[in-house]
């Protein structure tokens, strides 16, 4: 139900669970190695504790050949789709759907069937998704046992239909969302257990989550409630359940790929293409209320010159640092000027260590003072990196050169716009750098 995958390969972003993508099973710490080999045995316990409590009937068998077909064909049907969302979650937890699958059985099936049912979807999709080393696997499968078993625990004591068997009325209800809610908990939990152990300074924010990805997963365990129904009333129908579950696994991948499309992920500000959108958007706009529009093209100074000294990544570090004064220059000017602009949006990096600020119903004299607070802060910032020998070294001689420009004074349309603030920053480069040049208003 949650699972943790594997991170792009080269793609480098600050790593929050390096331990947990590097480990194998023999170089992991103590404390974790114990840690995931004590839940595989206790979820290897579970179905034997079960077995023996309820011959295993031909119909249970019938219900669990449907429920691994409709596993294995939602499986198949969003293969694409879970590819790309596993790559857009960057190794953090993610959701996915198959609890739809396993929590239909805990619903329906005796125990053994219930596992071997789990076995079966998680080692299918392992099979043909990315693979995982295979005691990954074994973990988050084991971490989906555990949460079975502790809604079966629920149902056992709960349910007043007895168990198994579909819990039926308002306590049967009750009883379902409590033993919804303790899959969730115990699946969950057993996988933030893993990642804390590994990684622990793991942001509390990352390792809970997106509340709507809870949403989803308590979803889909919704969904195997439904399915569970429907197998019991209606089998037949049941294939079309298919649809509204893949009509939302593409719902989620246009959401993660919503942010990743817009985001420059190295210095996570919006990047060229999504700044050019929002860019003609602002001017659209801008022609309509007959208001300014400015652009400041900031080029860092003698930039190849820090990576040749320092290094590739510690030339990261300095893109990073830049990008994040420029949002926090950007968000002071919008909350001195009281204004209700997504600064976010208007600071984009459009390429190599060139970032673009779009600042929209700003007269050419108040952008030369923005851009001016932006050189001096670039002017006053200390990064600290790791050299390449592994030593901490402070680049302290940071400076940018800024051209400025305005629409529609300076240029009519955005491409202008941009050349002629990309011309004033050459300006400002000849004129000695450290230093802002406005673009003179062109005679239209
Ligand atoms: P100038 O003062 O004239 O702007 O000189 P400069 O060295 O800043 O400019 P130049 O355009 O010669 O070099 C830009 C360098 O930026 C070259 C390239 O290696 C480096 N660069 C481009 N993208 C990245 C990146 O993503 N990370 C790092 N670390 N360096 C990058
Ligand atoms: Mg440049
Ligand atoms: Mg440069």
């Amino acid at each position: 139900m949650i699972s943790i995958r594997h991170r792009r390969p080269g793609r480098r972003r600050p790593d929050r669970s390096r331990a947990l993508r590097n480990w194998e099973l023999w170089t992991i710490p103590p404390v974790l190695l114990s840690y995931v080999l004590a839940v595989d045995a206790l979820a290897l316990a579970a179905p034997v504790l079960a077995s023996g409590v309820d011959p295993i009937g031909s119909v249970d068998l019938v219900r669990f050949v449907a429920l691994a077909v409709g596993s294995a064909v939602h499986i198949e049907a969003a293969k694409g789709i879970e590819k790309l969302r596993e790559l857009a979650a960057e190794g953090l937890p993610y959701v996915n759907l198959k609890g739809m699958w396993t929590f239909a059985a805990v619903l329906l099936l005796p125990p053994p069937l219930a596992f071997a049912l789990i076995v079966s979807t998680y080692l299918h999709s392992w099979l043909r998704l990315n693979r995982v080393r295979a005691y990954r696997l074994v973990f988050t499968t084991a971490t989906v046992v555990l949460g079975s078993a502790a809604a079966a625990l629920v149902l056992q004591a709960l349910s007043p239909d007895g168990y198994p068997g579909f819990p039926s009325g308002p306590i049967g209800l009750a009883v379902l969302v409590l033993a919804g809610l303790a899959y969730w908990f115990v699946n969950y939990g057993l996988v933030i257990g893993a990642v804390l152990l590994s990684s622990p300074e793991t942001k509390a924010r990352d390792m809970l989550g997106r509340l709507t990805d809870h949403f989803v997963g308590l979803g889909s365990l919704g969904l195997g409630v439904a399915a569970a129904v429907l197998l019991l009333e209606q089998p037949w129908a049941s294939p079309l359940l298919l649809v509204p579950v893949l009509g939302l696994q593409y719902g989620l991948l246009a959401g993660q790929f919503q942010t990743a499309a817009r985001t420059d992920t190295k210095t996570g500000l919006v990047n060229a293409a999504f700044w050019h959108d929002m860019a003609s958007k602002e001017l659209e706009r801008a022609t309509s209320t007959n208001s300014p529009v400015s652009l400041l093209y900031v080029d860092l100074d003698y930039f190849k010159p820090i990576n040749d000294t320092h290094g590739h990544d510690a030339g990261d570090k300095v893109l990073q640092t830049v990008a994040a004064e420029l949002q926090q220059v950007l968000q002071a000017v919008a909350t001195e000027l009281q204004r209700a602009t997504r600064a976010d949006d208007l600071v984009g990096r459009l390429g190599g260590e060139e970032f673009a600020v779009l600042l929209p119903s700003t007269s050419p004299v108040d952008a030369a003072e923005i851009a001016e607070r932006i050189r001096r802060r670039i002017e006053g910032l200390s990064v600290r990196v790791n050299s390449q020998a592994g030593q901490t070294e402070v680049i302290d001689n940071l400076t940018c050169s800024v051209g400025v420009a305005t629409f529609p004074d300076a240029a009519s349309t955005l491409q202008l716009l941009v050349e002629a603030a990309d011309k004033a920053q050459y300006a400002a480069k000849d004129a000695g750098r450290n230093r802002i040049v406005v673009a003179p208003a062109s005679s239209r």
